[in-house]
């Protein structure tokens, strides 16, 4: 047999806290390298999963494995997700805490992935019965749906989820789940009108087009060819080799009716997905004078049918602006660039909208009917965007760094000051760790009136001159002198070169940034919160969208601080998603990249932190109880103060003073390595 000590040579270890040198940046790449290349993609620091993508199928997802990992604790078998999921379900159960599983990474590092294995690892394990079968049913269907209206194959993903997502599953006093709720961020409405190159709209168009039925496409008047459509083409990448778009239709539509969608929402949906593709095909003449004129009559013949709008109201949408002049409402002749900006409008606000509209049909048939409290728990999974960095960063990756600043904050403030309260709380002594608390970050972004968000929506709402140049110019007229923010302008008047003019620099947690201004005002301004498709042809002066829905911006930092505190009210579990290369391929190790990614996550401080402290602890009673067998003086029963049995215990286990510290009411044990000692000690 192989001795351990040759097995750690090739495998690794299977928990960084183990590592000899736990400061050093290559042997934790190390470590995952020789991991990887055993198919071992799992390895923890303490209690948060590292999960590495290994682009293959892997024996490890069985319902055998399922198994294995059910009440079983973490450090008996070896790193899994179906542990975290596991672990997450039996502290809700024993403790009666809620839950929630943060699952982060880039694009492609297999967030999605991870999510869908703790949702079938619960469908599998949890008890069950009728009623409960169906509700998981439904949160095992909710996902091919929203994955062909929400994901799209992008460069660095065939299947890129292009919004981010919390799912709450609920569960009952039995611990049977028997509701769910989702809520989404961000969706990235701008791919249903532009894609950039080898990349692709949403899958839902490219399945309908090859998976409908005949007459259903005759109905919709779509022809089977994905070319002939504007939309679908701006990327010239109809096909994916690794997507079956017929089958995908098949499955999507079979769990729209499993999730309870009626003939009529169906019917009503696909309208819709249609409509945005007739209306890409809508063009335009011009005027001597100018003004836009339609000249794709069909197209207009069938989206007001498939819209359920009158022809020439659309078309009078699709060409005029509406006005105010002199207190009189007019309408106001568009040119033709400006009139396909307003149809790209109208199909993003309609497809952002249905989507919308999906998620909260499939949040009904989700809902637990006699939802009360009092006997209830919930697990939550959060599947985000990671910290993103392209060579031209706009207002998307400024909105989904803040988010990642965000849930950095978050687990500041609950792993990190709760460890810190916790060693208080039991009366331990031991050095703070020195941590770089990123809530300045957050401030930067969020502070009412001052921080970048709140001059944005200032920029936005001014009337006149306000453009991207001025918002930057505001900008560095208030957080010119923060620490975290730099433009282009040295502070004794001169320029850094480095810089562009139409950019600003975050220093974020995890690295700088360079933003870029422009659209910003576009994107972080707009607003369209409506009801349905006819109400955003022609919204009614009165009550204007406009003038009552926060802007983008804003609701997306109301929509995440509503978040914190969904997330602040349960304990956290974290999974960490590394991406081994960009070529989507298996067994392919790409250090520059990795390295990347275990500083964008933070890994190394993770790392630092959980080794400062202690990595286990347990309850006095919970601790004698399960290992008093293995001294003679514990052995059967302790008779006198808990502290003082496990004291005499672990004197008796031979655990040496620096490695265990005893608090008021728990037993802290510095190295996992111990706490194995004692567990191997337990099976001879
Ligand atoms: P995005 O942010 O773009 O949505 P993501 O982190 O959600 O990315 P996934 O869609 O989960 O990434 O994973 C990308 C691809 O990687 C999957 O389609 C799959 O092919 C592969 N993959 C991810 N995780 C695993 C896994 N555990 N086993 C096998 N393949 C995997
Ligand atoms: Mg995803």
């Amino acid at each position: 047999m192989e001795s351990a000590l040759t097995a750690r040579d090739r495998v690794g270890v299977q928990d960084f806290v183990l590592l000899e040198n736990h400061t050093s940046e290559v042997a934790f790449i190390e470590n995952l390298r020789k991991r990887f290349k055993e198919n071992l993609i799992y390895t923890y620091i303490g209690s948060v999963l590292v999960s590495m993508n290994p682009y293959k199928e892997l024996e490890i997802y069985t319902k055998q494995h399922m198994e294995r990992y059910r009440g079983v604790n973490f450090y008996e078998v070896s790193p899994h997700i179906y542990a975290v999921a596991d672990n997450a379900y039996r502290s809700m159960r024993t403790e009666r805490r809620d839950q929630c599983i943060l699952i982060s990474g880039e694009s492609g590092a297999g967030k999605t992935e991870a999510s869908k294995k703790v949702l079938q690892y619960y469908a599998v394990t949890c008890p069950a019965s009728e009623h409960v079968q169906t509700v998981k049913d439904r949160l095992l269907q909710s996902n091919p749906v929203l994955e062909a209206f929400g994901n799209a194959k992008t460069l660095r993903n065939d299947n890129s989820s292009r919004f981010g997502k919390y799912m709450d599953i609920q569960f009952d006093f039995k611990g049977a789940p028997v509701g769910g709720h989702i809520i989404n961020y961000l969706l990235e409405k701008s791919r249903v009108v532009h894609q950039s190159h080898g990349e692709r709209n949403f899958h839902i168009f490219y399945q309908l087009i090859e998976g409908g039925e005949d007459d259903l496409l005759r109905r919709l008047g779509l022809e089977k060819n994905a070319q002939q459509y504007q939309y679908l083409v701006k990327g010239n990448c109809p096909k994916v080799s690794s997507i079956n778009d017929r089958n995908d239709w098949k499955i999507m539509r079979k769990a729209l009716s499993i999730i309870g969608f009626t003939d009529d929402e169906v019917e009503e949906l696909l309208n819709i997905i249609a409509s945005v593709l007739h209306l890409g095909n809508v063009q335009y003449g011009g005027e001597d004078s100018g003004s836009a004129y339609i000249t794709t009559e069909t197209q207009i013949k069938y989206l007001a049918r498939l819209l359920g709008v009158d022809g020439t109201v659309l078309k009078e949408a699709l060409t005029h602006k509406k006005i105010i002049a002199k207190g009189e409402e007019l309408m106001s002749p568009l040119n033709q660039e400006q009139a396909a900006s307003a149809r790209d409008a109208l199909s993003k606000a309609i497809y952002g909208r249905t989507f919308t509209w999906l998620v909260n049909k499939i949040n009904d048939s989700l809902a637990f009917k006699v939802w009360t409290h009092s006997n209830a728990s919930v697990i939550g999974l959060l599947d985000i965007y990671g910290f993103e960095v392209f060579q031209n960063n706009s207002f998307e990756q400024f909105c989904i760094n803040y988010c990642n600043e965000k849930l950095q904050q978050l687990f500041i403030e609950l792993t990190l000051k709760s460890e810190q309260e916790e060693y208080e709380a039991e009366g331990i002594t031991w050095e703070p760790v020195q941590y770089f608390n990123n809530k300045i970050i957050c401030d930067l972004v969020e502070e009412k009136f001052k921080g970048i968000i709140s001059i944005l929506d200032e920029e936005c709402l001014r009337p006149g001159d306000a453009s991207d140049i001025t918002f930057l110019e505001k900008l560095e007229d208030t957080v010119g002198g923060h620490a975290h923010f730099l433009t282009h302008k040295l502070a004794d008047g001169k320029t850094r070169k480095v810089m562009g003019r139409e950019e600003f620099r975050l220093i974020h947690y995890a690295g700088e940034v360079n933003y870029n201004v422009n659209g910003q005002l576009l994107n972080g301004g707009q607003r369209l919160k409506i009801k349905k498709p006819k109400e955003i042809l022609n919204p009614p002066q009165s009550q204007c969208p406009l003038c009552t829905a926060p802007l983008t911006a804003t609701q997306f930092k109301n929509s995440l601080a509503k978040l914190m505190e969904i997330l602040m009210s349960k304990e956290p579990s974290y999974v960490r998603c590394i991406k081994p290369n960009d070529a989507k391929q298996a067994g392919r190790f790409d250090e520059v990249l990795i390295r990347h990614q275990v500083k964008y996550l933070g890994l190394m401080e993770n790392l630092r932190v959980r080794r400062a402290g202690f990595a286990y602890r347990r309850r006095y009673e919970t601790f004698l109880q399960r290992y008093k067998s293995l001294c003679p003086d514990t052995w059967p029963n302790w008779d006198g103060r808990l502290v003082d049995g496990v004291s005499t215990l672990v004197k008796y286990l031979g655990y040496k003073p620096e490695e265990y510290k005893l608090g008021r009411t728990k037993i802290f044990i510095r190295f996992p390595k111990t706490l194995f000692a004692t567990e191997d000690a337990l099976e001879v």
